[in-house]
């Protein structure tokens, strides 16, 4: 075709742009939609000291006044005070759980003060599998309550670690998912913010206590921004409800004689980046963190506690039904033992209470006899003594006889005379 018959071609073709996905590449948005439809939830545990601002800053992360009454000192034990709240973002729906230590720190001894947080972690594992061991389980629809970040306040002494926090950290470092705060972070000079930070994390690497480490993606920003944003930890945060008037615009920040601080102004505090990486970027992986990790870990010592074992007597894997069947004979095994020796306690009893049933009896028989012989003897007594008073009744009346006559003869020899 000429050049100018080719123009006159592409003229009469109509380009057409596509409107929506086709074939498998709208598979992501089928998993959007699902994900949208289930809703998504995700559990945050804040542990630190009465009054350090764990309340304040889960209002300020979720711009919300989920109003709470103020926390005493003086409660005589641990507690964990846990509230959900089903916010919404858009059209997309969010189960917040929040737990919150109460009386942490306010305890004479320390293992008073961070037991309750390892039995309450532990708890949620626990009812996680007991789920999952259910024959009819019910995941789909589960609220799962395990907990997916811990929220450690650290209280700004701009001097180290209390020994309450390395505790704490280093019992619960296998179980969640630690993000370390400074809270209060305002009442700290910048300098002095700087030297705080490495100290707690060259104590917390002395100590071997795991922190949450923030992902490489393969998504070309975060893979900038996730090294930088690891060695940012522990997150100076500061919290706050109050509006405050900078400029023309009012925004979040605590008003100080000398100047206002801004929670959203990267130069003041770490606020924003702790909300974008729990909130936009990382929330995922603190799940799945917590489903790989931390449940796998207490899942496996969990069910090797109970005597399950992928490995047979020769170390070879053995299937779930041989290992069920072998739990089985063991547990019937163990039944008809207990049966065994509750029948023979059984018979032993009967036995003891046979004998003392006999010694009674024998007891009651010997009374017995020996009541009849007394009463024998009794009645052969008073059968003698009714003999002789027959007798002297008979001899009587025979005397009485006699007497009669006697009379009478002396009577007719009288009138005769
Ligand atoms: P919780 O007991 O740990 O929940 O502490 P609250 O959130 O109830 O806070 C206790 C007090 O600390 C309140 O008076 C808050 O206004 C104050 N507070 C909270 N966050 C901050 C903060 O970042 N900086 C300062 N200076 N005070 C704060």
């Amino acid at each position: 075709p000429t050049p100018d018959n080719e123009d006159t071609n592409n003229e009469n073709i109509r380009c057409l742009t596509t409107l929506g996905h086709f074939g498998f590449e709208c598979l992501p948005t089928q998993l959007v939609n699902k994900s949208i439809q289930k809703g998504f939830s995700f559990n945050i545990l804040c542990v630190g000291e009465t009054g350090i601002g764990k309340s304040t800053l889960i209002n300020t992360l979720f711009n919300t006044n989920l109003k709470e009454s103020k926390s005493s000192h003086f409660y005589s034990k641990v507690g964990l005070k846990v509230k959900t709240y089903e916010l919404q973002e858009r059209n997309i729906p969010l189960k917040l759980t929040v737990v919150k230590t109460v009386g942490y720190g306010d305890q004479i001894s320390k293992e008073a003060s961070y037991q309750p947080v390892v039995d309450y972690l532990d708890a949620q594992f626990e009812a996680y599998l007991q789920e999952e061991l259910k024959i009819k389980r019910s995941l789909v629809d589960y609220h799962d309550s395990r907990i997916h970040v811990c929220l450690y306040f650290i209280s700004p002494t701009g001097h180290s670690l209390k020994s309450l926090d390395l505790m704490t950290m280093k019992n619960i470092d296998r179980r969640v998912n630690i993000i370390p705060l400074i809270a209060k972070a305002d009442s700290l000079s910048k300098s002095d913010l700087q030297r705080f930070k490495s100290s707690i994390m060259s104590e917390l690497v002395s100590h071997g206590i795991q922190i949450y480490q923030f992902p490489m993606e393969e998504d070309e920003d975060a893979a900038q921004v996730n090294p930088s944003i690891n060695g940012l930890l522990p997150f100076a945060v500061v919290g706050s409800m109050e509006e405050v008037k900078v400029g023309k615009r009012m925004v979040r920040g605590r008003h100080y004689p000398w100047g206002v601080l801004q929670v959203e102004n990267e130069n003041h505090c770490d606020f924003v980046k702790l909300r974008d990486l729990l909130l936009c970027t990382s929330m995922e992986d603190l799940k799945d963190q917590t489903h790989t990790q931390h449940y796998e870990c207490y899942r496996s010592s969990r069910l090797q506690n109970l005597g399950f074992n992928d490995m047979g007597p020769n170390n070879q894997l053995v299937s779930f039904q041989e290992m069920y069947e072998a739990k089985r004979q063991e547990f019937q095994g163990q039944c008809q033992r207990e049966e065994e020796g509750l029948k023979q306690t059984f018979m032993q009893r009967v036995k003891e209470k046979e004998l003392t049933f006999k010694d009674a009896e024998k007891e009651l028989q010997d009374k017995f006899e020996h009541l009849k012989r007394i009463q024998q003897e009794e009645t052969l007594r008073l059968e003698d003594e009714r003999r002789k008073l027959e007798e002297q009744i008979i001899d009587f009346y025979k005397m009485k006889t006699a007497s009669e006559t006697s009379q009478a003869q002396v009577c007719a020899s009288v009138k005769k005379d």
